[in-house]
C-alpha cells in the first residue's frame, strides 16, 4: 500500500502485460508486504502508480540487501520474534520447513506451530543464532560481500548481547526502513521496479 501525496517525480509506461496505461511516479512510503511481514515500511522511495489500471508498483532497492537489513533488525528485536518474522528468517537462510526441523530435531508440524502460533525462548535464540551464522558465512571471505560496513566482531557481540535481553512475550513492531540505511549497509545499488513479487526463495 502506498501513500501518495507528493509531487510526480516519474513517469514510465505501465508494467501490466496489455495494459499500455502511463504510471506516475512519486516519493512516498510502501508497505513491503511482498516479504511476508505486515510490519516492514519503506521509507521515501519512489512507488509508481497507473492512471489506468491502478496498478502499483514500487522501485524497491536491492532486495538481497534489504532483506538481510530487515533481518538485521529482527535480531535486534528485544522480544520474542512473531511467527512471521521466524517464517522470513526460515527463509533468508534459505531453509524448507523440514530443512529447519532437521536441524532443530524437530517435525514440520512443530515447526509450523512456531510460525503460525507460538515458539519458546530456547527456539527463538537458536533460529537467531542461525541467522547470525548464515549472515557471518555472508561476511567472512566473500569478495564482494551482500552487507558492508558492518564488521562481523559488531555484529556478533551486538547479537549476544541482545540474546540476553529478550523478553519473553512477543510484540509486534514496525520497521521502517530508509534509503540511507539500504545504501550504508549494502553499498549503492541499482534500484529496480519490483514488477513481481519478491521471492524470498532467491535472495
Ligand atoms: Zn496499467
Amino acid at each position: 500500500m502506498a501513500k501518495i501525496r507528493s509531487d510526480i517525480v516519474a513517469t514510465a509506461r505501465c508494467y501490466e502485460d496489455g495494459c499500455g496505461g502511463m504510471m506516475e511516479g512519486r516519493k512516498g512510503e510502501y508497505k513491503y508486504a511482498e516479504s511476508g511481514l505486515n510490519s516492514v515500511i519503506l521509507k521515501d522511495i519512489l512507488v509508481f502508480h497507473c492512471t489506468k489500471c491502478n496498478a502499483i508498483v514500487p522501485e524497491i532497492p536491492a532486495a538481497g540487501v534489504l532483506h538481510r537489513v530487515i533481518a538485521l533488525r529482527l535480531l535486534r528485536k528485544r522480544s520474542l520474534l512473531t511467527g512471521g518474522e521466524l517464517r522470513f528468517l526460515r527463509k533468508l537462510c534459505g531453509y524448507s520447513i523440514n530443512d529447519l526441523a532437521e536441524i532443530m530435531g524437530s517435525s514440520k508440524n512443530v515447526v509450523s506451530r512456531w510460525e503460525t502460533h507460538a515458539h519458546g525462548e530456547g527456539t527463538e535464540r537458536t533460529i537467531r543464532l542461525l541467522v547470525l551464522a548464515k549472515l557471518v558465512r555472508e561476511m567472512v571471505g566473500q569478495p564482494d560481500p551482500i552487507l558492508r560496513n558492518i564488521s562481523v566482531e559488531a555484529l556478533s557481540v551486538e547479537i549476544e548481547n541482545t540474546l540476553k535481553l529478550i523478553q519473553s512475550r512477543s510484540v509486534d513492531e514496525k520497521y521502517e526502513i530508509s534509503p540511507e540505511e539500504i545504501a550504508h549497509l549494502g553499498g549503492e545499488e541499482n534500484r529496480k521496479p519490483l514488477v513481481e513479487s519478491t521471492s524470498l526463495a532467491v535472495v
